[in-house]
């Protein structure tokens, strides 16, 4: 038994000052101490304290033990949470005491952003490809019902007494069609001047007339009146939007693709006439180690065929003129049988070497030998072609063949094929060189083409024009170098129009191009993965494209990010 001293208390807790307040937290803990029996155990006694107060919330405040609505519904929309997990989530935390925004109020949180302006209906659409088959199928489309009242809401959510501007994106083919031109591939197909196809390969000198929403017009109403596209520009409607053609960004990513693909089907086409040549070769000196694919063997024998045909071919053409001959010189002789019977002979060897070769295939533009290395390649880089879709490239492995070591180790693959398959000719490991090192030059001037305009910044002037230069060192290597490929559509827009909408906007086209658009796909895609468990397909649709409006609108996103 202990005696203390306590003091009596003038003022209370509640007003008195803070070194008041520390003092009388000093007695406390000292009682505490001599009543629990040490400092360790004054510590559990005090939890039990904490833990035994009735008014625990009202001493602590409300704040850190319970989750609001509004966090809720950021919560459940950027982890794209289904309301049956959320129930579990909030269940788990009330375990915890920790309360959260009842379901009611996020429902209607929800409902203020998205505000009714989704439906979606199943419509019979066309589905599949030409590789796998077209199909009418039942198919779930999710539409905003009112666009206009979207983008409003956005500007006023946005509005804080800016100067709005509006830009366009797309890839091209929409771009056009959206602008009121025929297509992607008329006589006129750039969207932002009027150079013709033929120009594009082969310019002159006088800058093509910039299209406009004028000169749309105008182009319009010429069409009207003759009805034929080409001789308006191939203006054929008017244009969907009123956005001016010089916020239309280039479509950045549809160039990369685009320009790499045709680059690197022209290095395939290239190796399987060197392939060709390596059959020719090995043919003269036939050999046993011979590594090839079977279509290359089967090229092989194909080749080998043909020698002997062309063989059989000569020997009886000699033999029927040695048979004219003996019949000129000697008219009252018989001609020996003899020859003729060799001449049957060679027939007969002829048709069927022809019938033979007949059924040996071409061999086909990816399965000779260098064909087969660049394929190894790419498989060393981790990336694959797309099977389905005429055996482009995504995005990424695009970036990455662009990459000045990798492209080095694809254009390395095809000298290093020749020269192991015919290590004496030296010719042909020439060329090969040769071709190695055209394509490096193209891949790596182009490569940076295509970081120049992707990277997701603002360009300075220093940056814009050494795009600018890289640009025209790669147009004019491409054309000095491939005089008899074409310039396409895509090569066309970053050669005039890249640069023009950098010197306006300065924005890189990775961050105001289309692939802000695509990147909304694989939001869809993610959510709905993680939204499994509803089996009606409409349904999932809807849900998804509920919470990605969720997620990317203004008041929301970023929060976690
Ligand atoms: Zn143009």
């Amino acid at each position: 038994m202990r005696a203390f001293k306590i003091p009596s208390s003038i003022v209370p807790s509640t007003t008195c000052s803070s070194s008041t307040l520390r003092k009388r937290t000093s007695i406390i803990h000292h009682v505490r101490q001599e009543v629990s029996g040490g400092r360790e155990a004054a510590d559990t006694q005090q939890q039990h304290e904490v833990s035994q107060s009735a008014s625990i919330t009202g001493i602590l405040g409300p704040q850190p033990l319970h989750i609001p609505s509004r966090d809720i519904m950021e919560l459940k929309s950027f982890f794209s949470l289904s309301w049956r997990k959320l129930r579990r989530l909030k269940s788990w935390l009330k375990e915890r005491r920790i309360s959260t925004g009842n379901e009611r109020e996020v429902r209607r949180l929800q409902d203020d952003v998205v505000k009714n302006n989704i439906t979606g209906e199943l419509l019979p659409l066309q589905q599949g490809s030409s590789e796998t088959g077209m199909e009418i199928k039942e198919t779930p489309v999710v539409t905003v019902s009112s666009l206009s009242a979207l983008v409003k809401d956005l500007l006023e959510e946005y509005d804080r007494g800016k100067t709005m501007k509006v830009f366009a994106f797309g890839d091209y083919e929409y771009l056009t069609r959206m602008y009121g031109l025929t297509g992607p591939n008329g006589r006129h197909c750039c969207l932002y001047c009027e150079m013709t196809k033929k120009e594009m390969a082969d310019p002159p000198m006088a800058v093509p007339r910039q299209r406009s929403l004028q000169t749309l017009k105008e182009s319009l109403n010429h069409f009207k009146t003759c009805g034929i596209p080409k001789e308006s520009n191939n203006v054929i409607r008017s244009p969907f939007f009123d956005i001016p053609i010089n916020r239309v960004c280039p479509p950045g990513l549809h160039i990369s693709l685009g320009v790499f693909l045709k680059h690197f089907n022209s290095l395939c086409q290239a190796c399987h006439t060197l392939d060709l040549e390596i059959g020719q070769s090995l043919a003269k000196s036939p050999t046993d180690q011979l590594e090839a694919k079977e279509a290359f063997k089967q090229q092989l024998k194909k080749l080998s065929l043909q020698s002997r045909l062309k063989l059989a071919e000569e020997e009886l053409h000699d033999l029927m003129d040695q048979h004219m001959m003996v019949g000129l010189l000697y008219p009252e002789a018989e001609p020996p049988t003899l020859i003729l019977e060799m001449a049957e002979e060679k027939k007969r060897e002829k048709v069927t070497l022809e019938k033979e070769i007949g059924k040996i295939p071409e061999m086909t533009v990816h399965s000779g030998p260098t064909n087969v290395g660049l394929e190894e390649a790419l498989q060393q880089l981790r990336v694959s072609r797309q099977a389905y879709h005429g055996r482009s490239f995504v995005g990424n492995h695009v970036h990455k063949c662009l990459q000045p070591e990798n492209t080095d180790l694809i254009t390395a693959a095809i000298s290093k094929k020749v020269q192991s398959l015919c290590p004496n000719d030296r010719d042909l490991i020439q060329k090969a060189e040769d071709i190695a090192s055209k394509y490096n030059t193209l891949l790596k001037l182009f490569g940076a083409c295509h970081r120049g305009i992707n990277t997701g910044t603002f360009l300075d002037d220093s940056v814009i024009d050494k795009l600018d230069k890289d640009i025209k060192e790669y147009m004019l290597f491409y054309r000095q170098n491939f005089p008899t490929e074409s310039v396409t559509p895509k090569q066309h827009l970053l050669q005039y129009h890249v640069i023009p909408w950098f010197r306006d906007w300065r924005a890189s086209l990775g961050m105001m191009g289309e692939q802000g658009g695509e990147s909304v796909h694989c939001q869809l895609n993610n959510i709905s993965r993680d939204l499994r468990g509803y089996n009606d397909d409409l349904k999932l649709n809807i849900q998804c494209v509920k919470n990605q409006w969720i997620l990317s609108s203004p008041s929301n996103y970023n929060k976690f990010s």
